[in-house]
């Protein structure tokens, strides 16, 4: 679940980035309009958190030819205080919602999560053998008792449910995980991976590893 946030002013960037990867989000950061415009058209972004005014093009261009190209991917403006007539003709381009600088950040990160559910409305909890992950809350349970997961290892376990049954490779764990740019060493994924196991515990779970290539989750039998 790939966000992009795309602002110009770096200190407010790197402070929203912070707040939605600790809510478990993976950020893609851009600072300019043409940036965000070509990442829209080459990741899989989930929802764009976009500031109106940027270098170059635009805030509202970047949403015109994002629903130009037929996409309905949620759009969260980020507009100047009392700035009435940028939030109407943003939500007439078709942005989905905005957000008055200077906002809070818990209702930045209440409305980015909105987005994502309504993106994908139909799974807040996922459930395996005798883990049940509960995505919205995110909150994970083993016969009923909670575990505890750091965000890398959390995201890496959604990845695997996600496509249980299948083999999965290292990079694309890493893909799926990190933000666009950023690195992660096959190594590390092989030690969360081990972490992982060892907290599945008696799920039911097995989390095979494919030699040089990746993992397979499945089902025991
Ligand atoms: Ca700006």
């Amino acid at each position: 679940m790939h966000v992009l946030l795309v602002e110009d002013d770096a200190v407010l960037s790197d402070g929203i980035a912070r707040n939605l990867t600790n809510h478990g989000m993976v950020v893609d950061v851009v600072s300019n309009g043409r940036d965000a415009d070509l990442a829209l058209q080459r990741r899989d972004i989930a929802v764009v958190v976009l500031d109106i005014g940027l270098p170059g093009i635009d805030g509202f261009e970047v949403v015109r030819r994002l629903r130009a190209r037929g996409s309905t991917t949620p759009v969260l403006l980020l507009t100047a205080r009392d700035a009435v007539e940028d939030r109407v003709f943003g939500l007439e381009l078709g942005a989905d919602d905005y957000l008055a600088k200077p906002f809070a950040t818990p209702e930045l990160v209440a409305r980015v999560r909105a987005l994502l559910r309504r993106a994908s409305p139909a799974q807040t909890s996922v459930q395996m053998g005798e883990l049940t992950l509960d995505t919205a809350a995110r909150r994970a349970m083993v016969r009923g008792r909670p575990i505890e997961l750091s965000v890398r290892e959390w995201g890496i376990l959604e990845y695997l449910i996600r496509h249980s049954g299948r083999v999965v490779s290292k990079q694309q764990i890493i893909d799926a995980i990190l933000p666009w740019g950023e690195e992660l060493t096959l190594n590390a994924v092989e030690v969360y991976v081990s972490r992982i196991r060892i907290k599945l515990g008696d799920a039911g779970l097995a989390l095979r590893t494919i030699r040089g290539f990746g993992y397979m989750l499945e089902t025991e039998r």
